[in-house]
């Protein structure tokens, strides 16, 4: 359950994410409605508003508020946009770009951790956000194309198949690096005629993105 507690901890997350150098408001605005604190278990309650990443089921983690909030500003969702996901994960960061207006498709590779969050989802009000158990390598054909990509693991190497789903002006958001080491969060722009704009925005930390389905 959601309460004033929970709500006024949101606010602090938020007062320090501008700390830190967020400046969209929407996003901002997102992540004060999203109850974070319902997407881990019960027993990392207490902390679900640090700014920290944490531990979910199959080995996998629900991003750092901060790195949410980043990729987010750096994709520029607008209303009614579609916005494919690679690694639902938790599910929160399905939810932020829910906030932002986003027509949200997000796949998941783990058939445990795709088959309870899309549960979560429903049960938290969020049945609009579809998900797919899957390789997100694959990405969505039947349903692209795409106004924005968002990958949230660690990219060895940009997926042509995403490419391709993008649509021209849209832009795909990517950690891009093998999972040992840091990674550099890349924006990719499809411009008018098919070329790409790379623009560059300093490294994070992600789970890797591996192929098939588990
Ligand atoms: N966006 C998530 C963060 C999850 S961590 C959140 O807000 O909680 C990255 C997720 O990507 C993990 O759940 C992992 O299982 C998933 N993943 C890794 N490789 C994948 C692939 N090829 N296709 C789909 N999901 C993948």
């Amino acid at each position: 359950m959601d309460s004033y507690r929970h709500k006024g901890l949101r606010k602090k997350l938020v007062a320090e994410l501008i700390q830190k150098g967020i400046r969209d408001e929407r996003v901002l605005e997102a992540i004060s409605r999203v109850p974070r604190h319902l997407f881990l278990d019960k027993a990392f309650e207490e902390w679900a508003y640090k700014d920290t990443a944490f531990a979910i089921d199959c080995d996998q983690t629900i991003s750092q508020p901060y790195t949410v909030a980043f990729q987010s500003s750096l994709l520029q969702v607008k209303p009614g946009e579609k916005v494919l996901e690679i690694g639902l994960g938790s599910g929160y960061q399905a939810c932020v770009l829910s906030e932002l207006g986003a027509k949200v498709y997000s796949i998941e590779r783990h058939k445990a951790l795709h088959d309870k969050t899309a549960a979560r989802l429903r049960d938290l009000g969020y049945g609009v956000i579809r998900t797919f158990y899957g390789d997100g390598y694959q990405g969505l054909p039947r349903f692209a194309p795409f106004d924005k990509i968002l990958i949230t693991a660690a990219c060895p190497e940009i997926p042509q198949a995403l490419l391709d789903q993008l649509k021209e002006g849209g832009c795909l958001v990517v950690p891009l690096g093998s999972d040992q080491e840091t990674q550099e969060m890349i924006r990719v722009t499809k411009e008018e005629g098919g070329t790409f704009k790379k623009e560059k925005f300093g490294y994070f930390r992600f789970v890797p993105m591996l192929h098939g389905k588990v």
